[in-house]
């Protein structure tokens, strides 16, 4: 058995409660991966005083050379690309070529901060004043707080860490309980790539311990969360009472509109990868499929032919489409809402239960689930569920898809198969999500593009391409007075 340790001022360490928690395999739970440190209120104290040291050092290295050690982190993951995608597997089921993806974000991640290193634009603007020069500069704030989901064990801390040590800032990196292995990997190759050692601190353990006493702590002035919209509201209520920077990603309740005169091979495709891959359990899943009437029950057949045929299983075996949820909660839920389904009227149109392969006895695993006939602004087309089950929604036109597809409280990401350039305009004005795909599914955004969600998804910040980089550092703006003389503002400039 192995007990994995924290990170905190420089070195590997208990935790200071004596506690540990397992992490076992979610496809076969009698595969432990180790014991994990279930870290208590004092850890998380060293870890933020160390990382106040650590601030104040990092600060003053150049950006670029700051930049120069997240290329180094890139190097190093594009070498581990393989063994990292097998560990992610192992400790959270996803297919291998899944886990490969979240690992190449992480690489390009690294590629993008490395350049943004030796960019991080202000503005020189021309002064009111004559023999005046006014500018505006970016600085680092401090220690920030990243408290990271399940779902994409690399992708999403390197989109929330990349940019923050970029910008000049330490970190107190808080994983999810469910897989801290990926995170004790990835910060092993921080250190070797040659990142200070109390710039990053790792605590692991339990979010309402661990993550709480982080985002209640006054020495952290910055806190980036994604994870689900009931945890949000926690973290965003003691950000709001400490003015603490906050940036927010949380839940989706997606959809793909597919209109009459969509390509429906190309949709079909679109729809299995968006509400299958990942066991649909990501905040862009496809939830939601809202069709038109003319193609609606062609459409409906092909897609159960199709998902029929989906394999699911171990993610590490060849030929596996579909992984186990992440453990036997998220399974509950989704039975959970299966049975509201029903109660409320949806057609259950395919699977609905667990599996009853024995060789799949020992995971979480459910069949991918589709309804049919669901009712927009029932309890199935409205909440998050985060496992395989996809609701098909009947509509007459695009201005009611446009209509369904925005009555629900989240708004991350949307999709519109459609052959006709004016509607695909017309939804990217329309739709209420921060990002619109078209002929394309829900899923898939790209490393150096704004990432997130209005509406109860988020709270107005974005992850990854250039608008991370403000958020991770503050506006400063200098004035030069090279005139020698008093000069006024406002007063005698005209
Ligand atoms: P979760 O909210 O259960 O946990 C997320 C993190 O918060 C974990 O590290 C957890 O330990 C921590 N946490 C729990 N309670 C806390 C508390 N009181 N204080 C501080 N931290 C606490 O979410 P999850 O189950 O890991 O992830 C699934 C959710 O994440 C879904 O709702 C999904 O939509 C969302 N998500 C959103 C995005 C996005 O970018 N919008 C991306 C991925 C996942």
């Amino acid at each position: 058995m192995t007990d994995f340790l924290n990170f905190i001022d420089g070195a590997w360490c208990a935790p200071s409660t004596g506690a540990w928690f397992e992490n076992r395999n979610p496809a076969d739970t009698r595969d432990l991966i180790g014991r994990f440190p279930a870290s208590g209120v004092d850890d998380v104290e060293r870890a933020i005083a160390s990382a106040e040291r650590g601030f104040e050092r990092w600060k003053r290295t150049p950006a670029p050379a700051r930049g120069d050690v997240l290329r180094r982190v890139g190097d190093l993951l594009a070498s581990r690309k393989e063994e990292l995608a097998a560990l992610m597997t192992r400790e959270m089921g996803k297919p291998l070529a899944e886990t490969r993806g979240d690992v190449q974000e992480g690489i390009d991640t690294a590629y993008y901060a490395a350049t943004e290193g030796r960019r991080l634009f202000g503005h020189t603007v021309p002064s009111e004043l004559r023999n005046k020069w006014a500018m505006s500069f970016r600085r680092p704030i401090g220690v920030t707080g990243l408290i990271t989901p399940f779902n994409f064990p690399l992708a999403i801390p390197t989109w929330k860490m990349f940019p923050a040590l970029v910008c000049g800032n330490s970190v107190v990196f808080k994983p999810s309980e469910d897989v801290p292995h990926t995170a004790h990997v990835f910060v092993e190759i921080l250190l070797e790539a040659g990142l200070p050692p109390d710039v990053i601190q790792l605590v692991h353990g339990y979010g309402e311990v661990v993550g709480k006493a982080i985002v209640e702590h006054p020495k952290v002035p910055v806190l980036s969360f994604t994870g689900s919209t009931a945890t949000g509201s926690f973290v965003g209520e003691t950000a709001g009472r400490m003015h603490k920077r906050l940036s927010l990603e949380m839940g989706g309740k997606n959809a793909q509109i597919v209109l009459d005169d969509a390509d429906l091979e190309l949709a079909v495709d679109g729809v299995l990868w968006g509400a299958f891959g990942t066991t649909g359990q990501r905040c862009t899943a496809t939830s939601r499929l809202i069709l038109q009437d003319g193609i609606h029950d062609r459409f409906v057949a092909r897609l159960i032919e199709r998902a029929s045929a989906l394999r699911l299983g171990d993610g590490r075996v060849a030929g596996t489409d579909v992984g186990p949820l992440i453990h036997e909660a998220s399974r509950a839920k989704v039975e959970e809402y299966v049975a509201i389904g029903r109660a409320q009227g949806a057609e259950l149109a395919l699977g609905g239960t667990r599996p009853t392969d024995e060789a799949l006895a020992h995971g979480y695993f459910f069949q991918p689930t589709i309804f049919t006939n669901v009712q927009a602004g029932s309890r199935l087309e409205q909440e998050e569920i985060f496992g395989p089950v996809l609701s098909v929604i009947r509509v007459g036109d695009a201005s009611e898809a446009f209509r369904v597809n925005n009555g629900v409280k989240y708004g991350l990401s949307s999709s519109l198969y459609t052959r006709d350039v004016s509607l695909a305009f017309q939804a990217l004005q329309e739709l209420d999500n921060g990002i619109t795909y078209v002929n394309a599914p829900t899923i898939g955004a790209e490393a150096h593009l704004p990432f997130g969600g209005v509406k109860q998804t988020g709270n107005g910040h974005r992850e990854g391409g250039w608008e991370v980089y403000e958020f991770y550092s503050e506006t400063k703006v200098g004035y030069v007075d090279y005139s020698g003389a008093l000069q006024r503002a406002q007063i005698d400039n005209y």
